[in-house]
C-alpha cells in the first residue's frame, strides 16, 4: 500500500500540559477566593471568569468575582451587579487567594492590580506576549480560549461539568476562535474538547445567537458608517476605521461593533492588517489590531512595543494620546511592517 505523503508531516497532537501540583494544592485548601479579568472585560475574560468561580464553588469555597469594568455593553450590562469593581479592606483582611483569568500583565487588571498587591496570585492565561506576573502561573498559549485551560483544570480536578458551566467553557472557546473560524489544522483536540461541551447540553446554535444576535438597528447602522468611513492605505494592504467620542450623539448604540468590522475589512482582498482607533476621551485612545490569516504580520509583537499585547493575529493598546496622534504613531509603524 502507498504511503500518505502528509503522514510524515503530521505534527503530534497538542494537548494540555499538566497543571502544577502547588495550584492543585492551593485551590483544595484555601477556603476564600477572589477571581478577577480584565478591564473591558470579553467573552472569554467573563466565562473564563464564571467557569473558574463555579469550580471553587464546587469545592465548597467562598468566591468573589472582580472586575474593574465597564460594563457598558449591552451583552454584559446586566452582569454588573455580578462584580465587585473594588477589593475593600475587610475582604483583603481575610486573606484571600486571587485566581487571575485572560490577562496577560498586571495592568489588564486596571485599578485592581494595586488592590490585590500583597495577595496570593494565580494567573490561567493564554497569550503569548506580557509580563510575568502572580506567584504560580498556568500559561498555554497554544490554547485557543482561557476556558478550554479551565476546562482542562475541571478535568484535571476531577470536578463534574453541568450544562451552565459547559456554556461558560464553550462561549469563551467561540467568542476567541471566531466561531472555530481562527482555528488552524492538527488541533483536533479543541473541536473534541467542544464535542464533549455540546454533549453536555450546548447548544452551539443558541451560543452563536449569544455571541452575535440581540443587537440594536443602532449597531447595525453604526456598523455601517464605520465601513463607510474606513480608508485604505499602503496600496490596499491596510486598512483603517475609527470611532469618535460625537458619535454617541448620532448613534444610540453604546457598543462598538468591532468583530464584525475586522471580519468585513478583512475579507478584502490584499488586506493584511486593520486598525481601528476608538477615542476613549480626547487623550485617550483606544487601537484594536488584527492581521490576516495569510500575512506575516504579528500584531501582537506590535502592540506589545507600544505597550499593549494580545495575540499573533489579534491585539490591542490603549494610548495617552489624542486619536489624531495615535492614528500617525500607528500607520508610520504599520506602514514600515507592510512595505519592509
Ligand atoms: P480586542 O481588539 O478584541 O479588544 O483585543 C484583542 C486582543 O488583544 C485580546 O486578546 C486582548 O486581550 C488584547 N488586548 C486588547 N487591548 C489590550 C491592551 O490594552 N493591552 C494588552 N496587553 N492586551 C490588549
Ligand atoms: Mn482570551
Amino acid at each position: 500500500m502507498e504511503n500518505n505523503p502528509r503522514s510524515s508531516a503530521v505534527p503530534e497532537p497538542f494537548s494540555y500540559p499538566a497543571v502544577d501540583g502547588e495550584i492543585i494544592v492551593l485551590l483544595k485548601d484555601r477556603p476564600e477566593f477572589i477571581v478577577a479579568g480584565h478591564v473591558g472585560p470579553d467573552g472569554d475574560c467573563l466565562s473564563s471568569q464564571f467557569a473558574m468561580a463555579a469550580l471553587l464553588q464546587k469545592l465548597g469555597k467562598v468566591v468573589h468575582l472582580a472586575n474593574a469594568g465597564p460594563f457598558d455593553r449591552s451583552e454584559i450590562a446586566h452582569l454588573r451587579s455580578d462584580f465587585l469593581t473594588h477589593i475593600d479592606d475587610g475582604l483583603r483582611g481575610r486573606n484571600p487567594v486571587v485566581v487571575v483569568v485572560d490577562c496577560s500583565s498586571p495592568d489588564r487588571l486596571g485599578h485592581l492590580a494595586d488592590e490585590i498587591e500583597g495577595l496570593t496570585t494565580l494567573v490561567f492565561d493564554h497569550h503569548s506576549s506580557g509580563e510575568k506576573f502572580g506567584d504560580f502561573r498556568y500559561i498555554v498559549p497554544r490554547s485557543v480560549s482561557t476556558t478550554m485551560i479551565i476546562m482542562h483544570l475541571y478535568k484535571t480536578m476531577g470536578v463534574p461539568i453541568d450544562t451552565e458551566i459547559a456554556e461558560h467553557l464553550f462561549f469563551g472557546l467561540a467568542t476567541d476562535s471566531g466561531f472555530f473560524r481562527f482555528l488552524s489544522s492538527y488541533r483536533g483536540e479543541t473541536l473534541r474538547m467542544a464535542a464533549e461541551l455540546v454533549d453536555l447540553g450546548v447548544s452551539p446554535n443558541a451560543m452563536a445567537d449569544r455571541m452575535s444576535g440581540g443587537k440594536s438597528e443602532g449597531y447595525v447602522r453604526y456598523l455601517g458608517k464605520l465601513i463607510d468611513r474606513s480608508e485604505s492605505l499602503f496600496g490596499g494592504k491596510l486598512m483603517i476605521s475609527s470611532s469618535y467620542l460625537k458619535d454617541a450623539r448620532s448613534f444610540t448604540t453604546s457598543d462598538k461593533p468591532s468583530d464584525s468590522l475586522y471580519q468585513i475589512l478583512l475579507s478584502i482582498e490584499g488586506v493584511e492588517m486593520v486598525l481601528y482607533f476608538k477615542e476613549i476621551d480626547h487623550n485617550v485612545t483606544e487601537v484594536g489590531m488584527r492581521s490576516a490569516y495569510t500575512s506575516p504580520i504579528n500584531v501582537g509583537e506590535l502592540a506589545e512595543s507600544l505597550g499593549g499585547g494580545g495575540h499573533r493575529k489579534a491585539s490591542g493598546v490603549t494610548l495617552e494620546c489624542s486619536i489624531d496622534e495615535a492614528k500617525r504613531r500607528l500607520i508610520e509603524a504599520a506602514g514600515a511592517l507592510l512595505l519592509s
